[in-house]
């Protein structure tokens, strides 16, 4: 499945110390009435809280990551669920020896610093 759509806004900024990505990503979002998009990130966070998608069981996992760590990349989109916007992001995340870890972004992430943008899009035919 595939649809057209074309570029709305653009909003970029900066998270605060210790907001929580997703919680904050999601309300930026809201607060702009943004119903499809797509978002990227980077920066530092003081703590992490990544899911893995278990496919038999169909079921998160979440790992806790209670460390400094770079983000390397966080991509993700918005959409509407039940009405509201949905931030859908991953990230991968670098300790100090450069080892990487990721997953699908959870509330309890923390920003250290953290630098955004948020892309619009419009839409003729809502995305499923
Ligand atoms: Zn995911």
């Amino acid at each position: 499945m595939n649809i057209t759509i074309t570029p709305g806004r653009k909003i970029i900024g900066r998270l605060a110390k210790g907001e929580d990505l997703l919680v904050a990503l999601e309300n930026c979002a809201r607060e702009h009435r943004i119903t499809l998009g797509e978002v990227q990130a980077i920066g530092a966070v003081s703590q992490a809280r990544v899911g893995y998608y278990n496919q038999p069981e169909h079921k998160y996992y979440y790992l806790d990551l209670a460390r400094p760590l770079e983000i390397l990349c966080l991509i993700g989109n918005i959409s509407l669920k039940d009405g509201k916007p949905m931030v859908h992001a991953h990230i991968a995340l670098s300790d100090h020896d450069g080892r990487a870890f990721g997953g699908h972004l959870a509330e309890g992430t923390l920003a250290f610093a953290c630098e955004f943008a948020i892309q619009e899009y419009q839409s003729a035919t809502p995305l499923m």
